[in-house]
């Protein structure tokens, strides 16, 4: 619920966060237990639990708010690259349910891998299933929020 989420607790300065960036949507400040110096989470003011839950409009900015905020970040650690990623979702590892994008600079030789280090393996999908799923996904009636 908004009144007890932390993170709209602290886009709302009820609890204290290092703030990097603010405007009428979006609000961005230092992770707490930083993956690498720099660790920035960039929020939407609105509570909303997964991406797919914003309005269009508030996609837009928050992801506006991220271009904004990437040379910023790694200028300021001194950083030539980035991983930008949303735990989206319980299942996938999202720890507080309010929807937010983690931007962890990332420097040559840190203890990081890629997005695809988190999956040990992978299925074994069969060539001729790629077609039928492709048409699954575009003929999907499936909707994000309006
Ligand atoms: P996630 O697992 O994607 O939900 O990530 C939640 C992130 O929030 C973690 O990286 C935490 O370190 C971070 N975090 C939790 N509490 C705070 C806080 N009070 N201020 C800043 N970052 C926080
Ligand atoms: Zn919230």
């Amino acid at each position: 619920m908004a009144g007890e989420c932390l993170f709209c607790r602290i886009a709302q300065g009820q609890i204290p966060s290092h703030k990097v960036h603010e405007d009428a949507t979006t609000f961005a400040f230092l992770d707490i237990r930083p993956l690498t110096k720099g660790h920035t989470l960039v929020i939407p003011k609105s509570h909303v639990l997964k991406f797919e839950d914003l309005t269009p409009k508030d996609a837009e900015a928050l992801f506006q708010a991220v271009h904004t905020l990437l040379p910023r970040i790694c200028q300021a650690v001194g950083a030539p690259a980035s991983t930008v990623a949303i735990n989206n979702g319980r299942e996938s590892g999202q720890e507080v349910p309010h929807v937010h994008v983690h931007i962890v600079p990332r420097t040559k030789g840190d203890p990081g891998g890629p997005i695809h280090a988190l999956f040990a393996t992978r299925p074994l999908l069969q060539e001729r299933e790629f077609p039928a799923l492709a048409e699954q996904i575009r003929t999907s009636a499936a909707k994000p929020a309006r």
